[in-house]
């Protein structure tokens, strides 16, 4: 990759030109089909490179007045914007052969738009710029926190190294902090989901469903599974990986000689205090090259460019929002990444989780048609978590040669106690929006019993606020992008796969996974999986072998 950030450039959209340049591709139907599929493409890679440009600005300074001015003209763009998409969509499918279409821009595309042109009307126009309005709000509010603790002022991030900290009184502390903070905003998170939750069943019904879930599932392009089909996987999380989280965590309690393992004893993966990143950020970014280098060349060159291209923000800072993601200018094919280092393990874990995503999107960089960029949430997540797998055999550059087998072990515990807390949040959603008349105390009382399910060890001890049902306002999906959680477990169970195949085949599995990056988003997620030679996450035992070998390897 050769490019540099600061070139990143694209016209910000107006709402007269954009309905004029639409105007004219509408005029060119039915006479130039591929011109206008051409030039439609393009259009939409430009606004999409924008519209990145302007979101990724604004969560590198929040307190930015400038920043944030972009950001509200893209929240205010986008239902315009998807409304001139949504009515070329119908058009197309309605006028224009399929093959045509396939031909173009990828067979897969037209597919997803009959699955696109459902989920909008211009009559939640007003509601999408409402939600997008919540939900900066909610990631405002968040990245604001000014937590007094030890001395300093620490924003969440910033809070978070103490919470694993091998002093047991200082994880408590910083779990006090913590929650401090989600108490005294307790009542403007409830208030903010609550609008949210009532803002998203309102679109559902003017879209004729009877509530959000249908439309939530269609917005995340799921294709080829439904709730019954999540319902069952959440099942098998229970049924396979609670009990073995559950054996894990009385292991460390024992070890510990606890009388109970607390909610803050639980980020303490490692007994020994878990092992984190071996050097700074610089080090951090030396070290991942050559660790590159030895895994695969494209995975190798693609990195150096990253780096050199100014295409990574990986620091914490004041004001900076919260998390870590990858996004991508369309126009270019060149992806960014966005994380807040801290000097954890979750440096480590969020860098190769978020090169996953880069790399799958470069390699997708030349299939034909914006839609066949990324996959579904489901099949991204799994380039970024089987990579954090794959780079277990060169983790000791990155933590230190003397820590990487205990670093392997955390991340693979910590991937199993992830199974039921994902399951878990999903399942909140679900019910959630099966009853979006529920009042705020009433939501806070189905996490609690969901959590009492999924996660039986939980012990918040004195932190009242979680102990009261508080936990999920913790999590930016729930109010951000709602129903984008399962995901990750999905891929999880594919990445545990992957993890399983690389034991006995390092090589052939880096194949087969820098195969399947550049397969992009040319398939719905289970013919994606099925393309990789994985076992689709809804076949009956799909996480049986891997919580086998998980148990054997972690003795
Ligand atoms: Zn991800």
């Amino acid at each position: 990759m050769d490019q540099r950030f600061a070139d990143i450039a694209a016209p910000r959209p107006e709402p007269e030109a954009l309905a004029a340049r639409y105007a004219a591709l509408h005029a060119a139907l039915p006479g130039d089909v591929p011109g206008t599929l051409a030039a439609w493409d393009a259009l939409r890679r430009e606004t999409d490179a924008w519209m990145a440009l302007a979101h990724l600005r604004f969560s590198q300074d929040t307190t930015d007045p400038a920043a944030r001015a972009e950001r509200e003209h893209a929240d205010a763009m986008a239902p315009v914007v998807q409304g001139h998409d949504t009515t070329m969509k119908r058009r197309l499918l309605a006028e224009v052969d399929r093959a045509a279409i396939a031909q173009a821009l990828g067979a897969h595309s037209p597919a997803l738009w009959e699955c696109d042109i459902t989920t909008f009307d211009p009559a939640i126009a007003g509601d999408l710029e409402e939600e997008s309005r919540l939900s900066a709000r909610y990631t405002a509010l968040l990245a604001g926190a000014k937590i007094p603790f030890a001395g300093q002022e620490l924003n969440l991030s910033g809070l978070a190294p103490f919470a694993e900290s091998p002093d047991r009184e200082t994880r408590h502390a910083a779990e006090v902090a913590r929650w401090g903070f989600f108490a005294q905003n307790g009542a403007e998170l409830d208030e903010i989901y609550d609008r949210l939750v009532k803002l998203r069943h309102g679109m559902a019904v003017k879209l004729g469903d009877a509530d959000f879930t249908a439309l939530a599932y269609r917005r995340m392009r799921r294709l080829d599974y439904g709730p019954l089909d999540v319902a069952r996987y959440r099942r098998e999380v229970v049924e396979q990986v609670v009990p073995l989280v559950h054996r894990l965590l009385e292991q460390r309690r024992r070890r510990h000689g606890w009388d109970r393992l607390r909610y803050w004893d639980e980020a303490l993966i490692d007994p020994e205090g878990n092992p984190g990143p071996a050097g700074d950020h610089d080090a951090l970014l030396g070290a991942a090259q050559t660790m590159f280098d030895r895994m695969d060349p494209r995975l190798a060159g693609f990195f150096r460019g990253m780096a050199a291209g100014g295409f990574l923000d990986l620091r914490n800072r004041p004001g900076k929002a919260g998390g870590g993601f990858c996004t991508a200018f369309p126009t270019t094919g060149a992806p960014f990444i966005f994380a807040n280092f801290n000097g954890t393990h979750h440096d480590i874990g969020v860098f190769t989780h978020e090169m996953g995503h880069a790399f799958q999107c470069w390699e997708s960089r030349d299939l034909p048609g914006l839609d066949q960029l990324w996959p579904g949430m489901e099949a991204a997540e799994i380039h970024s978590m089987s990579l954090e797998f794959l780079t277990h055999p060169h983790i000791g550059l990155l933590v230190g040669e003397a820590e990487a087998e205990r670093f392997r072990r955390m991340h693979l515990i910590s991937s199993l106690c992830f199974l039921p807390y994902g399951a878990c949040v999903d399942h909140f959603q679900h019910q959630v929006h099966a009853y979006p008349d529920a009042t705020p105390a009433e939501r806070h009382a189905m996490w609690q019993r969901l959590e009492a399910l999924y996660m039986p060890w939980t012990d918040y001890g004195d932190l009242e606020y979680p102990a009261k049902g508080g936990r999920w306002q913790a999590k930016q999906h729930i109010y951000n992008s709602p129903f984008y959680y399962i995901d990750y477990t999905l891929a999880l169970c594919c990445a545990l796969q992957f993890w399983l195949r690389a034991r006995r085949d390092p090589e052939g599995a880096l194949a087969e996974y820098v195969a399947l990056c550049g397969r992009g988003g040319s398939l719905p997620f289970q013919g994606l999986v099925a393309s990789a030679g994985l076992a689709s996450p809804f076949a009956p035992g799909a996480l049986a072998d891997a919580v086998r070998e998980a148990e054997a390897a972690l003795g």
